[in-house]
């Protein structure tokens, strides 16, 4: 199947990218951005290997998440409206778009008991980008201070969608800066771990730059519908 070919040459690709920059591929975690994909296609990337999938849209994500199961990880990417952070709270074991308190609250207050606690990680807007959502990083600070107080979540890092470019220079930069951020709020809360950035383009300059997760999507899937 077409797909499946597709599924394999990228974790081929992947590989081999660790390799050559010296990185093993075992310290970092893809999520399949599966948006727009078929349920079909996400199992079949489950079996392949690929155990975490992101869901941008809280109704396609119910649906999908009911037809196959709780074995993947499921990790909210969208953003988040609040009046939607209930039902948010009790489908996901992730949420990396917490970018202010009053969601960051919700979710804590609806994450239900039975459950583990809710993985989160702040979004972040690095460039200042007027069009998306995010933090900027010297926001992050507070941020996570209040977060941490909030039982129910279990703060991990920060996720970032910096704006696009070809340039592998330009690319390694942004990312480094996020780096840098990171690296300074560990050393207050150590507990953190997850620093969540690189897509299809940008993945190896992300990875240069010490992510541990990447979330790929067309270069796994192909085009969405
Ligand atoms: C769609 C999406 C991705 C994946 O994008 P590709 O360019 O298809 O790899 C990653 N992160 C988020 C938040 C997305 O919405």
């Amino acid at each position: 199947m077409a797909e499946v070919k597709k599924f394999k040459s990228f974790l081929a690709e992947f590989n081999e990218t660790c390799c050559r920059i010296g990185k093993n591929p075992k310290d970092i975690t893809i999520l399949g951005a599966s948006k727009g994909q078929q349920v079909d296609s996400i199992k079949l990337a489950f079996e392949e290997g690929i155990k975490h999938f992101g869901e941008n849209f809280l109704q396609e994500a119910e649906q999908k998440i009911l037809e196959i199961g709780n074995l993947p990880t499921w990790h909210f990417i969208g953003s988040i409206q609040s009046r939607k952070a209930k039902r948010i709270a009790s489908l996901f074991h992730w949420v990396q778009t917490v970018d202010r308190l009053k969601v960051a609250r919700k979710l804590n207050e609806n994450r239900p008991q039975e459950m583990e606690k809710l993985n989160v990680c702040i979004q972040v807007n690095p460039d200042n980008e007027e069009s998306k959502s995010g933090v900027p990083l010297a926001g992050t600070k507070n941020l996570i201070g209040e977060l941490a107080q909030l039982e129910r979540l279990r703060v991990r890092g920060l996720m970032s969608i910096p704006a696009p470019t070809k340039d592998f220079e330009q690319q390694r930069k942004r990312f480094g800066r996020i780096r840098s951020c990171f690296e300074d709020l560990k050393a207050i809360y150590p507990q953190l771990d997850t620093l969540s950035m690189g897509m299809s383009e940008d993945y190896e300059a992300a990875i240069l730059e010490g992510s541990t997760m990447i979330r790929i999507g067309t270069n796994i899937f192909g085009a969405r519908n």
